[in-house]
């Protein structure tokens, strides 16, 4: 194959993908990064996934290096409170993040650097030869060009060079619903906190009420309201049994994670089928700020001041690699020898019908994520991190949110700078190698490397 050469080169630019380029770039390769949209950060920019989740396990912080060097430079533009308790009790921290702000910090950090990007550029083909990924094509504007590679890190959230380098890959029958994020500002946060110390029966609740007196909007519920508004056929397009929606750090602006769609066939934002399932979130999202303007505590004075520009697609392809994370392991809280990154998140699944299912993590409230969920044994310098990794469809209701996300890229970027140097899966003392390279980026990926950090000290100090 012809072609530019580059040591690594990383195909999606959500923010698996760039930490993986950020970390590989870092430790000297000549990387590029590929992403088809004009923007990085994919889910957590374009969709407006907010708040990361989480950070923490009950013993500390489980995920650091870059991902938690972007949150110090988010915090330093007023675009991130830091990591703070969560109100709702789901997880130890939730860290709420301005999505507009992530993309321009992430091409900043790409360009300090000297990451090579490729934006509104996307991957049409993989070669693969004896058992490498040899080179790929890429098409920008209707010309195609090819690139070589010393290793490929798959960050595309659905598997995609996996799948075209013949990889196997699964798509779960019992795929998350997507959904369309909006934008709420005018929002009276301390009428709804209020409301909520009040009516806690109708919320899901920190157990520690104090943290709720900390000022920070994270809110499941308003149960009653939602049925009754329900029966009543003011929301009729909404299959939910509540509303869930998280403060923004600019004070009165929240964020709603509430509508549900059945995922479309595609995530390509340009296809005609992609476009419908938008419409179908339009006339939700329509439907449901309308109806919190007029019964929601807190929401008489607010308006809907804008929508995600891609619908969040929580479930694709997922490789289905050397070792597939299973729900036990999980819920067990169980580490591996071959540890790459450390998870936290309960199993949280949106289910299609109107509930949520959720299962803590048992053990020490953390587990480990083996080498195998990023790779394949047939194709030795290809690592797939992000939410295509190897999951269950159970286990990846865990592991598919973005510290941990992030946290696999930061891994896939070590591993990949290493196989481009000669150490591909399988080289003997490649679990030392990653192991040093590791330390020297403050990447976490054995329990005893655990921060024991404070979370933000302006809401601990509410006490
Ligand atoms: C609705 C919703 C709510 C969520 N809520 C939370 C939450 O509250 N907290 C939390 O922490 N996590 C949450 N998550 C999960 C989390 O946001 C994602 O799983 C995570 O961001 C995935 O990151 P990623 O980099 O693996 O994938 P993505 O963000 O999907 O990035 C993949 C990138 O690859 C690019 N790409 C795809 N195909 C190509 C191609 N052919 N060529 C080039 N580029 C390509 C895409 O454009 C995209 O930028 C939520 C997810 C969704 C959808």
């Amino acid at each position: 194959m012809t072609g530019e050469r580059y040591q690594v080169v990383v195909v999606g630019g959500g923010m698996a993908g760039t930490v993986a380029a950020l970390t590989a770039a870092r430790l000297g390769a000549r990387t590029l990064l590929v992403e088809r949209s004009a923007e990085l950060g994919g889910v957590a920019s374009r969709a407006w996934v907010t708040p990361w989740q989480s950070f923490h396990s009950p013993r500390g912080r489980v995920v650091g290096g870059i991902p938690q060097l972007i949150v110090e430079r988010l915090v330093e533009m007023g675009a991130c409170l830091g990591h703070v308790p969560d109100p709702i009790g789901f997880a130890p921290s939730l860290t709420p993040v301005e999505p507009r702000a992530v993309a321009p910090l992430l091409v900043e950090l790409a360009r300090e650097a000297g990451v090579e990007l490729s934006l509104e550029t996307s991957l049409t083909g993989v070669e693969v030869e004896e058992g490498r990924v040899a080179g790929l094509t890429l098409a920008r504007g209707g010309e195609e060009s090819q690139v070589r590679a010393g290793a490929v890190v798959d960050a595309t959230g659905s598997a995609l060079v996996a799948r075209m380098a013949g990889l196997p890959t699964e798509l779960s029958e019992e795929r998350q619903p997507a959904s369309l994020l909006f934008r709420m500002s005018g929002v009276d946060g301390g009428e709804i906190i209020a409301y909520m110390e009040e009516n806690p029966e109708e919320f899901v609740l920190n157990p520690d009420r104090r943290v709720l007196r900390l000022g920070y909007l994270a809110v499941s519920g308003f149960f009653s309201l939602v049925r009754e508004a329900r029966e009543r056929g003011e929301l009729r397009l909404l299959n939910r049994d509540r509303v869930l929606f998280f403060g923004l750090p600019s004070g009165d602006e929240v964020i709603v994670n509430t509508t549900r769609l059945e995922p479309p066939p595609t995530d390509d934002p340009s296809s005609p089928h992609y476009q419908r399932y938008y419409r179908e979130g339009v006339e939700q999202v329509r439907e449901l700020a309308g109806w919190m303007v007029r019964r929601l505590p807190g929401f008489a004075r607010a308006e809907m001041t804008g929508l995600a520009q891609e619908l969040g697609i929580r479930e694709s392809f997922r490789l289905v690699g050397a070792y597939l994370l299973s729900a036990e392991d999980v819920l067990s809280g169980r580490h591996f020898a071959d540890s790459v990154a450390l998870g936290s998140f309960p199993i949280d699944i949106h289910r299609q019908d109107a509930g949520l299912e959720s299962y803590p993590i048992g053990g020490e409230g953390d587990y480990g994520i083996p080498l195998g969920c990023l790779h394949h044994p047939t194709v030795a310098n290809l690592y797939v991190a992000g939410k295509g990794a190897s999951f269950s469809h159970r286990a990846f209701a865990s592991a598919r949110t973005i510290p941990t996300a992030m946290s696999l890229g930061q891994a896939a970027g070590i591993l990949a700078f290493l196989a481009s140097e000669g150490m591909a899966a399988g080289s003997p003392g490649l679990g030392e190698s990653f192991g040093e390279l590791a330390r020297g980026l403050g990447h976490i990926h054995r329990p005893e490397q655990i921060v024991r950090d404070q979370l933000t000290r302006n809401f601990l100090s509410a006490d």
